[in-house]
């Protein structure tokens, strides 16, 4: 019943393709948690995602259904209080919240990073004290690897860890490190050693809870409107316990894949449902909307390079679920999440530039409930990994070309 490309129209919005227009498939539980995440979403909706964005406040009520129906832990083991699915599902959950115009950043970080490597690597006792809060969103997990002068070279990661008798000792500073203040613990990339022959630092992962003694946050202005915010963080001899360590001393950066791949993918998700937010509203207005005494949907000028926007957002959403479901059946999906989060990146914007477009000056009001998704959209090139970034990974892994850097 389910095969088409969206199926749920919440309320005011349009079906974007029928089922005489298959192109991505779903399962059967697939489509169900789609439905019912549409349902939650769209009583929630992007009135009520912007006025909790510009107001300063958080967006903990809809977090709060969300994790209670299960979704924001669909992806994390049943023996942890999680689904039991993967990143396929998270990514509907994902989407689809973006779809309704709730794209929920934190989704990207709590379940997506953290509940991955912390499932993957942390010792048993370490995933029952966090795993289940993680998986019902009572709990969150910041993650933060990004540093002042560091930025997208780990190599040069600088906030140390240093073993002092049965303790660890964290120093130096992260930033923008996203919802801080909202989170139980952050899962910190650190230096724990170098290697002596490249002078690459040996990197280590911890989790720090928020409230650690020697910890303090600042917020970052942002123009960015998302409920979430932005911090630099400061770890002033920050004490930890010995098993605050997550896997092996050393091993970090390997570790990190095991997230920053469904953090792509994850990111990638939250571009597409923008994108079919943001068309959704096109075409509904196009289709409505007379100036010459004609919809101007008929305008090919508008049709179109909606069209065109659409169908980079579907290919988009191709690369996303087969990213996904590489990830979830344990193969390399290294290539296929850089190229999901590439093309999510990309697309979103065309989506959202033309329906901000077609739109005419609407398009700029608050009212429209587009305009404000800007930086949203834009932040997706930039983060979670920068669009260069991604190009010098396709450049050399999957073309073979010389290092550039
Ligand atoms: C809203 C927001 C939320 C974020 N949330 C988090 C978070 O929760 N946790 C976290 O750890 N980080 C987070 N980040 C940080 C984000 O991941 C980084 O901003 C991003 O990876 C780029 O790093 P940078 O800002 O240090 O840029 P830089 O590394 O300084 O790069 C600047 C520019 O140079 C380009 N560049 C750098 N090196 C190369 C190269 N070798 N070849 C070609 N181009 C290059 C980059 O692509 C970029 O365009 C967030 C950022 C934003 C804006």
């Amino acid at each position: 019943m389910h095969a088409g490309v969206v199926q749920y129209a919440g309320p005011g919005l349009l079906l974007l393709s029928s089922e005489r227009l298959p192109m991505l498939t779903f399962s059967d539980e697939q489509n169900l948690i789609r439905d019912s995440v549409a349902e939650i979403g769209s009583r929630y909706g992007h009135e009520y995602f912007t006025k909790k964005a510009r107001s300063g406040g958080r967006s903990d009520e809809l977090w709060a259904e969300v994790g209670a129906a299960g979704f924001i832990g669909v992806s994390i083991g049943e023996e942890y209080g999680g689904g039991g699915m993967g990143m396929a599902e998270l990514s509907v959950v994902i989407e689809e919240l973006g779809h309704q115009g709730c794209p929920l950043l934190m989704l990207i970080v709590s379940p997506a990073i953290c509940g991955s490597v912390i499932e993957r690597h942390a010792t048993e006792a370490m995933k029952q004290k966090w795993l289940p809060g993680i998986a019902s969103g009572e709990k969150r997990m910041a993650f933060a690897i990004t540093e002042p002068d560091a930025g997208s070279n780990s190599h040069k990661i600088a906030v140390t860890a240093n073993k002092d008798g049965d303790v660890w000792r964290l120093n130096g500073t992260k930033y923008y490190i996203s919802g801080v203040d909202e989170s139980d613990a952050i899962l910190v990339v650190t230096r724990t050693s170098r290697d002596e022959e490249t002078g690459k630092g040996r990197l280590s992962l911890f989790v720090v809870p928020t409230d650690s003694p020697g910890l303090s946050f600042q917020s970052i202005d942002m123009e960015l409107i998302a409920p979430e915010d932005q911090f630099t963080v400061f770890f002033d001899n920050v004490e930890l316990p010995a098993d605050a360590l997550v896997g092996e001393e050393g091993k970090g950066l390997l570790q990190v894949f095991d997230g920053l791949n469904p953090e792509r993918i994850a990111g990638a998700a939250i571009g597409n449902g923008l994108g079919l937010y943001a068309l959704e509203k096109a075409t509904k207005y196009a289709n409505e909307r007379e100036v010459w005494g004609v919809p101007i949907a008929t305008h090919q000028g508008l049709s179109h390079p909606l069209a065109k926007a659409y169908i980079n957002v579907q290919l988009s959403r191709l690369a996303t679920f087969q990213a996904a479901k590489l990830w979830d059946s344990g193969e390399d999906a290294s290539e296929a999440a850089n190229i999901a989060k590439y093309s999510a990146g990309e697309a979103v914007l065309e989506a959202l530039d033309q329906s901000i477009q077609t739109h005419g000056g609407n398009g700029l009001t608050r009212e429209y409930g587009l305009a404000d998704m800007w930086f949203v959209a834009r932040l997706l090139r930039t983060a979670p990994i920068s669009r260069e970034m991604i190009l010098n990974f396709v450049a050399q892994h999957s073309l073979g070309l010389a290092k550039s850097y």
